[in-house]
């Protein structure tokens, strides 16, 4: 039996632990009256769901070294979900029966759970220029011209090559081809602008997530979104029909798409936004055998478990909003990727960490990484 004042309680004591952490939630006194209106009639208890949830982020980064989740900003988002929508706890939850939701399962994946492209062709072995050297990359044709890797990593044909040419590498690796995927730095010698589009025809639901995700990336980083003008390079936000992806960095076709479909949601829009600041898959790190086992015998899909030829930057993630989740292709109900200690991960669609922030700073702002500095 409930106390009477208890949900009162549990709201002061969400704002209470809020402004410990320096936090600005904007709740008027009718909103939480509205609130505890909503949640009383709610079954099961959301608001205790909400609590849960944060109170597990903040247990779990806790001594979590240098990559934590944005708890903050994740009770943010989470409150101001529950509030504007009277009961989704999760942001990626998308419409439909519940049956395989982040609610009832806590390893779904926006992304991964997407059906892939009809168009799909078969897996081809192609070479990219790269900081380091001509880099395999196995990719399949998804639509003229355009190639995909790992479900939702887009390049286009004048990004890959039939043959490693080892003298053309020598000319891009003097870093043509590294700035090229960078976007462009401000006058303010800070910033960096990304300039973009979004189709008219996307449904509100998925417009609000995009400039959800514009602004929790903004908040959290340097990448100022600009509504593109003149700009040649931009992205444009639309629903291609092919699930949610990006083409990875600044590729310089002058529009580049970010596909999201309906039920992408939230996290997935910050996850291809990710991309399309350059980066990869997190388990694609040149360590990752050093944090996670891979069973590709439960897997068809080898090539989405790729590991990259690339210079690591911070700490490995688990956590990291581009790490997959163990059952990412799974084709069993075995996992396919496990933590070294055999636990399950469950993929973070939810908020951006630390180390998200700093690698797509660090490819843009280190010289090391951008020679157009
Ligand atoms: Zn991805």
């Amino acid at each position: 039996m409930k106390l009477p004042g208890e949900n009162l309680f549990k709201i002061l004591f969400v704002l209470v632990l809020s402004l410990g952490l320096g936090l600005n939630i904007h709740c008027s006194a009718e909103e939480l009256a509205a609130l505890q209106g909503e949640e009383e009639e709610e079954e099961p208890d959301l608001l205790d769901q909400l609590i849960q949830e944060w109170l597990l982020y903040e247990l779990l980064d806790a001594g979590a070294g240098g990559c934590n989740v944005q708890q903050g900003l994740l009770l943010e988002t989470l409150f101001n979900q529950y509030i504007t929508e009277g009961g989704t706890v999760s942001p990626d939850a998308p419409a439909g029966d519940g049956s395989d939701t982040a609610q009832s399962n806590p390893f779904y994946d926006p992304i991964g759970d997407q059906p892939l492209p009809e168009t799909l062709g078969e897996p081809e072995q192609k070479y990219m220029l790269s900081l380091y050297g001509p880099k395999p990359i196995t990719v399949q044709e998804v639509s003229p011209g355009v190639y995909m890797k790992e479900s939702d990593m887009l390049f286009s044909e004048d990004q890959l090559y039939d043959y490693a040419d080892v003298a053309e590498n020598v000319y891009y690796s003097s870093g043509i081809a590294t700035n090229s995927y960078r976007w462009p730095r401000n006058a303010d010698g800070v910033t960096f602008s990304v300039a973009y589009t979004v189709d008219s025809s996307l449904p509100q639901s998925t417009k609000d997530e995009i400039n959800q995700a514009i602004a929790h990336w903004q908040e959290r980083s340097f990448f100022r979104f600009v509504a593109r003008t003149s700009e040649s390079d931009y992205i444009h936000f639309q629903d291609g029909n092919s699930g949610c992806n990006s083409y990875v960095g600044r590729v310089g076709i002058g529009r580049q798409n970010i596909n999201l479909a309906e039920n992408c949601g939230f996290g997935a829009a910050v996850h291809e936004i990710g991309h399309a600041l350059g980066l990869w898959h997190e388990q694609s790190r040149t360590d990752r055998d050093d944090f996670v086992t891979i069973f590709l015998d439960r897997t068809d899909g080898d090539s989405n478990y790729a590991k990259e030829s690339s210079h690591d930057i911070g700490p490995y993630d688990y956590e990291s909003i581009m790490h997959y989740g163990s059952f990412y292709f799974a084709t069993t109900d075995q996992p396919v990727m496990t933590k070294k200690d055999g636990s399950l991960i469950e993929p973070n669609r939810r908020a951006l960490t630390d180390c998200d922030v700093t690698g797509a700073q660090t490819i843009h702002s280190n010289p090391s990484y951008n020679s157009a500095l």
